[in-house]
């Protein structure tokens, strides 16, 4: 049955979960089930369960006891809802430490009362959706462990420290602000959200020119390296986490440069490369390609204007650039371009300006 997605209900999901022959399934809820009361569902398959509730509600009542065990086996759930409805029981139980339960997204809603969303003596690992409600979130016994990069929680308590649960460069967030976690800190209060850190209680992050940002220590996701690379994974041109902005992106490998960066590698990296404008310059200072410096610099429909007393671009001596595409180079009291080695124009509009003389 593997890849098959099958339509079951009540007692015949319990059966079809627990069954050896289906492990790698993935479940598909196709309408909301309501087990009979008092029934758990096992995943003792030994293999990978995936469970997708969609838009439906998996619901039962299970006093003292889970909804969804997690056995020595691994589950992730893509959606929907899980529910249990008696306040002393929980929705799922990671209830071994060979259990795996993965949770992409989903709201898992145990009724109020003592039980959590999710109780771990094995290994969970949260990447989105909603786990629990005020004070009934996710409970982590000391052979439990976690890895949290997404997901909002009723509360979290982690017996072995709350640090040691968020994935690399992640914060614990309540009211769009990241919380600062004490050593060894061993619960937090709902609701709070686990986001990418910002790393608000540093001094604030430092572009240092080279591609990284600086960075003192971080209380609440716990970093503290001096510095690490610029981040654009979530605002594409800009660093998530200092505002450093890209304005060229380097092929072949597509690294992005701030502008310091740009002026580095134009002056100094020899090798045969592309970089291509991103967004346009207005500079002060000329653009240098150095000695032997060898690339190719694509305007992409962008300009760079050069405002100060001298030249836009200079090259030197046995350097070869070649410039490509629509765009202008401008200075406005000198020449647009300089050239010492050679340059090769296949685009680009170039305008000099001369200082007025009074
Ligand atoms: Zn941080
Ligand atoms: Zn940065």
């Amino acid at each position: 049955m593997k890849g098959v997605t099958t339509y079951l209900t009540g007692d015949q999901l319990k059966e079809a979960l627990g069954a050896n022959q289906n492990k790698g399934a993935t479940f598909t809820l196709l309408d909301d089930v309501k087990l009979p009361d008092g029934v758990s569902l096992f995943t003792h398959a030994g293999g990978d369960i995936t469970l997708d509730c969609g838009s439906y509600t998996l619901s039962g009542n299970c006093e003292s006891s889970a909804l969804v065990y997690v056995n020595r086996d691994s589950l992730t759930l893509k959606g929907g809802t899980l529910k249990n409805t008696d306040p002393t029981g929980c929705c799922v139980a990671v209830s071994s430490k060979f259990g795996q339960f993965r949770m992409e997204g989903g709201t898992l809603l145990p009724e109020g009362g003592s039980g959590h969303a999710i109780e771990v003596y094995g290994s969970v690992t949260v990447t989105g959706g909603s786990v629990g409600e005020s004070g009934k979130g996710l409970n982590l016994y000391s052979s439990g462990t976690a890895t949290l990069s997404g997901g909002t929680f009723g509360d979290i308590h982690a017996e072995n420290g709350l640090s040691s649960i968020l994935a690399e460069g992640y914060a614990f967030c309540r009211d769009g602000k990241p919380v600062a976690l004490t050593l060894d800190q061993k619960d937090i209060e709902g609701p709070v959200a686990v986001v990418k850190c910002t790393h608000p209680d540093t001094t604030a992050p430092q572009d240092k020119g080279d591609g990284t940002h600086s960075l003192s220590a971080c209380l609440a996701c716990g970093k503290s390296d001096g510095a690490e690379a610029h981040d654009w994974t979530e605002n594409r041109l800009t660093c998530t986490v200092c505002g450093a902005a890209a304005v060229a992106r380097m092929e072949p490998d597509g690294t992005l440069l701030t502008e310091a960066q740009l002026e580095a590698t134009l002056n100094t990296v020899n090798g045969i490369y592309t970089l291509t404008l991103l967004r346009d310059l207005e500079r002060s200072e000329r653009l240098v390609v150095g000695q032997y410096v060898t690339c190719t610099l694509d305007l992409n429909g962008h300009t760079i204007r050069m405002t100060g007393s001298g030249m836009a671009i200079y090259t030197y001596g046995d350097s070869n650039v070649t410039i490509r595409g629509t765009g202008e180079i401008i200075s406005v009291n000198s020449n647009a371009l300089t050239v010492l080695g050679t340059a090769t124009l296949e685009g680009g509009t170039y305008s000099g300006g001369r200082r007025r003389l009074r």
